[in-house]
């Protein structure tokens, strides 16, 4: 070979550089999860460390001289090599900015930084409607008692707060905006909404609003029932009236069925019987709540699924809630986070992918696919064949289907509106983005406007303005991943029901899931819609679900649960294929080693002398 013609070619050792990037990004990505794990759970004596380690993480995503490297590897690279340098080129991309964007990226770190101090610096509280002294009290406080609070007058001073609240940064919010438009046009799109889909789902505005809108012209029919029930509930349509009069009192005649205790082994044998495993690797729950603790249940993945000299090394991850146990209404709670989160472990820690920057739940991950995975399973939980085959209180008395039916009397009226709360933040988000010259005026108009129209209420509100996710740069514009999720695992379970008759301890189930799992996060949501379900995603399985009659959705559940009741009861020992480990904090509570069972009977006793009543 000539001289000349080695030139051409970048002379990088493929193999060695994968090996590279994966051991690094491996040892990055684990010491900033360790520390957020500590961190979160209410050890701040790392948060300096913690703080450390992200940037840490930052530096190696946003290298430009390693994205480089990548492209210029390619030069040497077999075909399968060159798949996998595709992989880290796309992960690179999503994390740099161009030089010219730089100023405008600096500055809206900046400006949501000052946002942020602004908005947790304001004094919070209301007017007490009675003494008409300012009573403090933080925003989910006020939340809370405007939606269970039985004096009117209470109700409304906790939202004339919330308003006021609500449009305390306005003029910094419209100088974001037109900051975050200006990013999104260097980088060549339209506005920061294209922006934001096209990189987070692979989709464009278009595709994304021709669903959603369809979905609301299909579904706002439902609205007139609010105005028929107006006439016996006088002011229902109002913002501090809706959510405390329509809210049923089920809670407390439900929570018999869930009790915590039972928790752990009703989720394991549940996943069980689905062939839903962990790999071999290992899991960490942290379920009950304690001082300092994170308010919100989340999974995350310490150690990622990686190859070592051609062999797989299982993955890890850690999942957390916040139960207290013997309070009405939060055992559920658990229940849901084993399923949602135990979810969302089972997705990652399946994959068979051999490049790590396909193993995590960051970019590029698609926020509408992980979340697939978790609120499909949260949907077998929430099933009536679910419940009338798990859920049983303490005299062994199963979720009775006159209790179901007694809900389904009261609630399925307004299931057709279940999507307008999310429907309603990407709408005001696309308007606000698309709007040429945004002024406070426009803003507030299309802030009340939007709001009204997604929730018919009769007083307009400023609501949209408070979700605190358009103000941060990650989640703005990305509530969508929530709606495509739930269109998604509708079709999923669609797909499911037609294919096998039933989705609750289904094996069959269990094995297709497994199998779309193994691809990590290596490809875009639509194709991932596409081959687990045969079909492209569309909002029809959706809307036909939502907009049954009370008839048609009793008729189905009374099937489905007959068709249960032909499925043998999975009695064989628990075994996840993992290392459980039951943690409070730094304290360990029971494990797994001496078996499932063994660790559930450790834990329930454990929780018994943490009940508070
Ligand atoms: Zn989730």
């Amino acid at each position: 070979m000539s001289k000349k013609q080695k030139k051409a070619t970048s002379g990088i050792n493929v193999q060695a550089l994968l090996d590279s990037l994966n051991t690094s990004y491996l040892r990055i990505h684990k010491t900033y999860e360790k520390y957020f794990w500590q961190s979160y759970m209410g050890d701040h004596s790392i948060d300096d460390r913690f703080e450390k380690n992200q940037i840490i993480r930052e530096t190696f995503r946003s290298n430009e001289k390693l994205m480089k490297k990548v492209a210029q590897a390619k030069d040497e690279a077999t075909k399968k090599e060159d798949s996998l340098l595709l992989q880290w080129e796309h992960f690179f991309s999503k994390f740099q900015t161009p030089d010219e964007a730089k100023g405008v990226y600096a500055k809206i770190i900046s400006l949501e930084k000052a946002i942020l101090l602004k908005k947790t610096s304001q004094k919070e509280g209301y007017i007490d409607p009675i003494s008409k002294k300012f009573i403090k009290a933080p925003r989910a406080q006020m939340r809370n008692i405007m939606s269970t609070h039985a004096d009117e007058k209470m109700r409304k001073a906790c939202f004339t707060a919330l308003e006021n609240a609500a449009v305390m940064c306005t003029e910094e919010f419209i100088e974001l905006v037109a900051l975050r438009n200006e990013y999104a046009q260097i980088l060549g799109y339209e506005d920061f909404y294209a922006y934001k889909i096209q990189t987070e789902e692979g989709m464009s505005k278009h595709e994304l609003f021709e669903i959603f809108d369809e979905i609301y012209d299909k579904t706002k029919y439902a609205f007139a029932e609010y105005r028929n029930l107006e006439k016996d509930m006088p002011g229902l349509r109002k913002p501090w009236n809706m959510g405390y009069m329509l809210a049923g009192d089920f809670t407390k005649e439900v929570d018999q069925y869930f009790p915590f205790e039972k928790a752990l082994d009703r989720w394991g044998r549940s996943f069980a019987a689905m062939g839903i495993k962990y790999q071999g690797g290992k899991l960490q729950l942290d379920l009950l709540s304690r001082q300092g603790k994170y308010e919100n249940g989340f999974c995350h993945w310490p150690d990622l699924v990686h190859y070592k000299n051609g062999k797989k090394v299982p993955g890890s991850a850690n999942f957390t809630c916040n139960v207290v146990y013997g309070q009405v209404g939060s055992s559920e709670l658990g229940y849901n986070t084993l399923f949602h989160e135990g979810g969302h472990a089972a997705h990652l820690m399946n994959s068979t992918q051999s490049q790590v920057c396909v193993n995590t739940e960051y970019p590029p991950a698609s926020t509408g696919w992980t979340e697939t995975q978790s609120m499909f399973l949260d949907t077998v939980l929430s099933s009536i064949e679910w419940k009338s085959r798990y859920a049983k209180n303490t005299e062994g008395e199963a979720y009775p289907l006159e209790l179901y039916k007694r809900q389904l009397a009261k609630l399925n009226r307004f299931t057709p509106l279940s999507l307008m709360g999310i429907s309603s933040v990407m709408k005001f988000e696309k308007r606000v983005y698309e709007e040429k010259n945004l002024t406070q005026k426009k803003l507030l108009a299309i802030a009340k406007n939007t709001y009204t129209e997604y929730s018919d209420v009769s007083v307009p509100s400023y609501r949209l303005l408070s979700i605190p996710h358009i103000y941060s740069w990650e989640s703005a514009c990305a509530y969508q991943g929530y709606g495509l999720a739930q269109l998604a695992l509708t079709q999923w379970r669609d797909y499911f029901y037609k294919k096998y008759e039933y989705i609750v301890d289904n094996p069959k189930v269990g094995k297709e899931m497994t199998k779309m799992w193994t691809y990590g996060s290596s490809k875009t949501f639509s194709d991932c819609v596409k081959i687990a379900t045969g079909k492209k995603l569309s909002a029809t399985a959706y809307i036909n679900n939502v907009t049954a009659s009370e008839k048609s959705t009793l008729r189905k559940a009374t099937a489905r649960i007959q068709r249960l009741e032909k499925v043998p009861l999975y009695k064989k020992d628990i075994k996840l294929d993992a290392e459980i480990k039951m943690v409070h904090g730094k304290q360990t509570i029971a494990t797994n080693k001496k078996g499932f069972s063994t660790m559930t009977n450790k834990y329930a006793m454990w929780l018994e002398k943490n009940r508070i009543n």
